[in-house]
């Protein structure tokens, strides 16, 4: 009897909590790279949580049907430059709930997270950026709207011991404002010696923030090759205890992509915490006035004026361009073709690699890396499995991402519990479909994408007028509002 008034009350409550669902995605092949999970289930969404994930029927306000569809946690870009509606609708049409600027990071964090408080349609944040506090103090000021020194005296010349003091007095005032993390575009502030290079990690590691970094120099001309950067920020990891993220290993080591990687292998097997990450093309893109363009980058990169792409004009650049452009105070953007095929194809399997786009306007990587990856690694070369890849795109990055902030252990899983981030794809069709040509056209092969609860994207089409996307903020904003 106890037993029968036992299984009615469960049924009941079964049946209550049922109808509380605010969604739920009905018989998709639920992928959990964290746990390994990989089934047919329902997933139950309430307030913005995964509820209930269960193979028993749910019901809820609105159903989705899933069946043939993978349900996995949307995907976490650690680096994303494009920040406007424009940009987050093609991260959002590619898989994308979270895209966070961190390699540079946003030049002012309280104003990046005002301007997006409200209007943002997936997760947002940004690292405070070395490369902004070091103009500042120089007295160049980064031009509204950029991210990126022009290349000059800021950029240069060596900090003296009070102007290394006022960086990092500005960077303590950006991770106090919500920064997840230092950004330190190394190779746009030549004039950094070694010396404030530790300076700045010993600030990260006194914060107990990663050091998220754009190594010093490309290519394979001594001083100055990808693998001496690597050992540069990698000892400087060592040295101040710092954890370090280093990004696009692809686009900043070349054609020694592979032995870049052994290193950041090599640090990891004696208990250095160094991640890293690339994005699936062979061409890069960066600021043509940038110091990356300083006298030398051809032998540097093995490349040359025509290896160069404006996107504005679709125009290959000869050198009384590159000249013009290079010397303008106003900032272009190039893609760089430097890297091959072969070594992209071999970087992104490796498993220490996680995928992050270093998405902007004007190169396809900004709209279709994470499809691409889904389309051409596991689907035609087959060099990574689904599951592998879904963890180098959520769960990884989510794990990363918990070195800045508590809030990324409820991100990158499909469990109970976590944040209601979910992307619903066709593992058989999803595509990317941005090219050099049409660097903006959004990924197909994405149904649905659940931001917080909410969804963007419904059968195929953005919903209007929703902006579920919400701030991810460093330890020193959190502290600060919690007083
Ligand atoms: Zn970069």
């Amino acid at each position: 009897m106890r037993k029968l008034i036992l299984s009615l009350f469960l049924l009941a409550a079964t049946f209550a909590s049922a109808q509380q669902y605010d969604l739920v995605l009905e018989g998709g092949r639920v992928m959990d790279p964290e746990t390994g999970l990989d089934a047919i289930r329902n997933v139950g969404v309430r307030d913005g949580k995964i509820a209930r994930i269960s193979s028993e029927p749910l019901t809820a306000r609105r159903t989705v049907h899933a069946a043939g569809l993978v349900v996995a946690p949307g995907f976490i870009d650690l680096h994303q430059h494009a920040q406007d509606l424009a940009s987050q609708r093609v991260k959002a049409f590619d898989g994308v709930t979270t895209a966070l600027e961190m390699e540079i990071g946003a030049p002012d964090v309280t104003q990046f997270l005002k301007a997006k408080e409200g209007r943002s349609l997936i997760h947002y944040g940004t690292a405070a950026s070395y490369v902004a506090a070091r103009s500042l103090v120089f007295g160049a000021p980064l031009p509204a709207g950029t991210i990126l020194p022009k290349t000059g005296p800021a950029t240069d010349q060596h900090a003296t011991p009070e102007q290394i003091a006022a960086i990092l007095q500005r960077l303590c005032t950006e991770l106090d404002a919500g920064g997840l993390a230092i950004g330190m575009g190394i190779q746009y502030t030549p004039g950094a010696t070694r010396s404030e290079v530790l300076d700045i990690f010993h600030l990260a590691a006194e914060r107990r923030l990663p050091v998220y970094t754009h190594i010093r120099s490309a290519g394979r001309v001594e001083p100055g090759s990808s693998i001496e950067s690597i050992s540069e920020v990698i000892g400087a990891a060592a040295i101040t205890g710092a954890s370090l993220h280093i990004v696009h290993v692809n686009s900043s080591c070349l054609r020694d992509s592979l032995e870049c990687l052994s290193m950041v292998e090599g640090a990891r097997a004696r208990g250095l915490d160094v991640t890293t990450e690339a994005y699936p093309y062979i061409a890069g893109m960066t600021a043509v006035n940038s110091a990356v363009f300083s006298p030398g980058w051809q032998e540097r990169m093995g490349i040359t004026y025509s290896d160069l792409l404006l996107p504005e004009t679709g125009e290959r650049l000869t050198k009384e361009r590159f000249d013009e452009l290079h010397n303008s105070t106003i900032e272009h953007w190039v893609v760089v073709f430097g890297n091959s095929q072969e070594i992209v194809d071999k970087v992104i399997p490796n498993p220490l690699v996680m995928i992050a786009s270093d998405g902007a306007e004007g190169h396809p990587r900004n709209a279709g890396t994470y499809s691409r990856v889904l389309a051409q690694y596991v689907r035609e070369k087959q060099t990574i499995t689904l599951m592998n890849a879904l963890r180098k795109m959520s769960f990884m990055p989510a794990e990363m991402l918990e070195r800045s902030t508590p809030a990324a252990r409820q991100k990158g899983r499909l469990q109970e519990g976590a944040d209601a981030d979910i992307v619903v794809f066709d593992p058989a069709t999803i595509t990317d479909r941005a090219t050099f040509d049409k660097p903006m056209e959004p990924s197909t092969g994405v149904h649905f994408l659940v931001v917080a609860g909410t969804i963007l994207i419904d059968e195929g089409k953005i919903v209007p007028n929703v902006f579920p996307g919400q701030a991810l903020l460093g330890p020193g904003k959190l502290s600060a509002t919690h007083n």
